[in-house]
């Protein structure tokens, strides 16, 4: 394609796969993170459905693979530790509740960043301040470096996207709250568990723990159901202390997670919300990921769709370089339906995560109980994997530099 010089605002998933993907169409790739290097936190995200075609597309699904955890499966338990039901990864295909490929959000975006640094111009630490369509370029000020003009700008900087802000206005107006807070952070491994997850409920809250790095440690995760958010979404000190408050009292292994909350390398709280945006551009300026069409974690496609949309977005801006405006109102058009359909399935899982009575954990643990044994038990998630694998894949490959023609 006509070499088309493209900005990226973030180095999560989405940005630094749309960068490797433009790349590989001969665009030149500036990508800026806000940042001072490459933020590995975060727990294991699932790679479903079509984005795994989208892996080997992209040549990289053995790179992913080597990188994922092992997951053999999931337990609810009481608060003795006893097993009130069990789901196995080998279940639906690949794509049930516990997902074929489970990876750290953090070695995701390292495998990303590890294959497109060579060809991508990487700056950390780095923001856009402001970005001015003039047409047939934007002109980009950063809060660093100097000035300049690129063809396109997309925004891939998550939940909390300034440049969402910058082109469609505050987050108030576009961040759903579907009632449900998570948290993440990295702990020992005192129970010894073996490429497993153990999860433990109480009504309104949830706590797990979920072994990872070769069972060395556990990824603890705390779920509570709450009203709107009124915190700094950026005071981490404040975040844990909603954490510690949430989850206090609680019963099996709480204790010992809340315990090293402080210590963690990481520490992950956030809501549980939905971006749903009027439109996913403005001329050359658009987003993708978390930053357009966010389904929160508890779609379980949070990963999925940002490297699906960075997929479609970069091919259909490689299928007309000279129309940038038409390539990003293509990639929606294409990619809304789908995604609308896996934010509405978000809402039922918060409510499976989380349930809000002890009758409402009982059923639950006792749904789980029945789908690991009753025959045609692919039934019961059927819908649930038809969509995961419902969207149609273009093939961009014409595009690609040394494919022959672009
Ligand atoms: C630290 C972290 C931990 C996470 N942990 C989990 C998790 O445990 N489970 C889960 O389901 N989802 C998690 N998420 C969200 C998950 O990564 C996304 O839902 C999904 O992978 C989509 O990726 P994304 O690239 O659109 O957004 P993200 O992965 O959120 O990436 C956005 C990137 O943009 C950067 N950024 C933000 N603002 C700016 C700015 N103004 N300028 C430049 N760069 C900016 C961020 O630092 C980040 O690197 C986490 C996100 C982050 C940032």
């Amino acid at each position: 394609m006509r070499q088309l010089k493209v900005l990226i605002s973030g180095a999560g998933i989405a940005g630094p796969a749309l960068a490797l993907w433009l790349a590989k169409y001969g665009a030149e790739v500036t990508l800026v993170e806000r940042w001072p290097e490459l933020r590995t936190g975060g727990q294991l995200v699932d790679l479903r459905g079509v984005s795994r075609e989208v892996l080997q597309r992209m040549d990289i699904d053995a790179a992913v693979r080597a990188a994922s955890e092992d997951n053999f499966g999931l337990s609810f338990v009481d608060g003795r530790g006893r097993t009130k039901g069990t789901l196995r990864s080998d279940q639906f295909g690949g794509d049930g509740p516990v997902a074929e490929i489970e990876i750290l959000r953090g070695s995701l975006s390292r495998v990303l960043h590890e294959q497109s640094q060579d060809r991508v111009d990487y700056r950390f630490g780095d923001r856009i301040t402001s970005a001015r369509d003039e047409g047939t370029k934007v002109r980009v000020e950063f809060e660093s470096a100097p000035a300049e003009s690129f063809d396109v700008v997309v925004g891939a900087d998550g939940l909390h996207s300034e440049l969402r802000e910058m082109l469609f206005g505050p987050e108030t107006r576009h961040l759903h709250h579907l009632g449900t807070y998570v948290s993440f952070w990295t702990a020992r491994n005192h129970l010894g568990l073996k490429d497993w997850t153990v999860v433990y409920s109480e009504p309104g809250r949830t706590i797990g723990m979920r072994s990872i790095v070769g069972n060395t440690k556990v990824m603890a995760m705390l779920t509570f159901r709450a009203g709107r958010p009124s915190y700094d979404w950026r005071d981490v000190d404040a975040q844990k202390r909603i954490v510690r408050a949430r989850a206090s009292g609680m019963g099996w292994e709480a204790a010992a997670l809340l315990s090293q909350i402080d210590t963690a390398p990481d520490f992950y709280f956030d809501t549980c919300s939905q971006v749903s945006l009027p439109a996913w551009s403005a001329g050359r300026i658009g987003l993708v990921g978390d930053a357009a069409y966010c389904a929160s974690p508890l779609s379980g496609h949070g990963a999925t769709i940002a490297m699906v949309g960075a997929y479609v977005l970069a091919g259909e801006l490689a299928r007309t370089p000279d129309d940038v405006p038409g390539a990003f109102i293509r990639y929606e058009a294409e990619l809304r339906p789908w995604i609308r359909r896996i934010q509405q399935s978000a809402h039922a899982q918060g409510k499976a995560m989380t349930p809000q009575t002890s009758r409402g954990i009982a059923f639950r643990n006792g749904v789980v109980r029945l789908a690991g044994h009753v025959p045609g038990k692919e039934l019961l998630m059927r819908s649930q994997v038809r969509m995961s694998n419902s969207y149609p894949l273009d093939d961009y490959s014409r595009h690609l530099v040394g494919a022959g023609r672009s």
